[in-house]
């Protein structure tokens, strides 16, 4: 169980947290969510997840949340953890009705926080570069919405578990790199850094916009563009970027190293300037 619960309004023993059999959420998948950090007692990047909350809630015609509350018990069940290292994790659904597909627009929103310490996941990261397979990507064409319909991303990944590494790298029908089923990817072409453009095939990841920052500052041009899966395999780096995953070199793509089977010269850069950025705390909007 989770640290701590919040449930529509206050903060409850986990054995009260009880969500209906008839939560949208629960039987459509009809819910949004965000995930984001902290480090050392304080909330990581919360402004820029709320902005993409809000992006998401608006995506799903769900305009009854106020996310000045949301923002405040965000705030208020993380200070009830005590933890200063955790994942904090939000879901918002459109609330309960009686199954039916159309929803009625009057639904009281039902509103989840849980807090847990951030270690285990932590745990099963390997920063010096993991392994990662490559998976067809099966989901919707509105992946920048960040919504709980995650079954493709939830099959990708426990494939790439069932090959004994960390991430599935997701292939569109075109053969494209699209990103990670629960990161963003970034990779090294002659010298060049690359991501995946914005847009309906991928989550505007947070770390991701945070990378793009760095990299502007540090002078590293980057490039947003689509990479057929033959090329992206010649990449001399390939990095994930997520909240959990921070910056995290991709050193075997299906059995294969990528480039010198190491983590490069320009993952290792964006890595320390990530982590600078977070001991400085400093994750206001450039
Ligand atoms: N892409 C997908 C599909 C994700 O699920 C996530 C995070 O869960 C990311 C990218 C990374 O996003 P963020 O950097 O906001 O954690």
């Amino acid at each position: 169980m989770p640290d701590v619960v919040y449930l529509n309004g206050r903060i409850v023993p986990p054995s009260e947290a009880v969500i209906s059999v008839n939560d949208r959420g629960f039987l459509f998948g009809d819910s949004v969510y965000e995930v984001l950090r902290s480090y050392g007692g304080r909330l990581w990047a919360l402004n820029r997840h709320l902005r993409r909350l809000a992006r998401s809630l608006a995506a799903i015609d769900l305009h009854t949340v106020d996310l000045e509350e949301v923002r405040a018990a965000i705030e208020e069940t993380y200070r009830a953890s005590s933890l200063p290292d955790a994942v904090v994790y939000l879901q918002i659904t459109r609330g309960v009705a009686p199954r039916a597909h159309a929803y009625p627009r009057d639904l009281q929103p039902t509103v989840v926080i849980t807090v847990r310490d951030v270690a285990p996941a932590l745990a099963s990261i390997d920063f010096d570069g993991v392994a990662a397979v490559t998976a067809p990507d099966l989901r919707w064409r509105r992946c920048d919405i960040k919504s709980t319909n995650l079954l493709p991303n939830v099959l990708a990944k426990t494939r790439a578990h069932d090959h004994g590494v960390d991430e599935a790298i997701l292939i569109d029908a075109e053969e494209c790199v699209t990103e990670g089923s629960s990161t963003s990817v970034f990779w090294v072409a002659q010298n060049r850094l690359f991501t995946t453009p914005a847009g309906p095939e991928i989550l505007p990841g947070i770390t991701r916009e945070l990378i793009a920052e760095i990299a502007r500052e540090e002078g590293i041009p980057l490039l947003a563009e689509r990479v057929r899966l033959d090329q992206f395999r010649r990449a001399s780096e390939v990095f994930l970027a997520g909240t959990v995953h921070e910056v995290c070199p991709v050193i075997r793509l299906d059995d294969a190293p990528v480039g010198s089977g190491r983590a490069g010269p320009l993952t290792l850069q964006l890595q320390k300037g990530y982590r600078a950025r977070v001991a400085a705390g400093d994750d206001e909007l450039r």
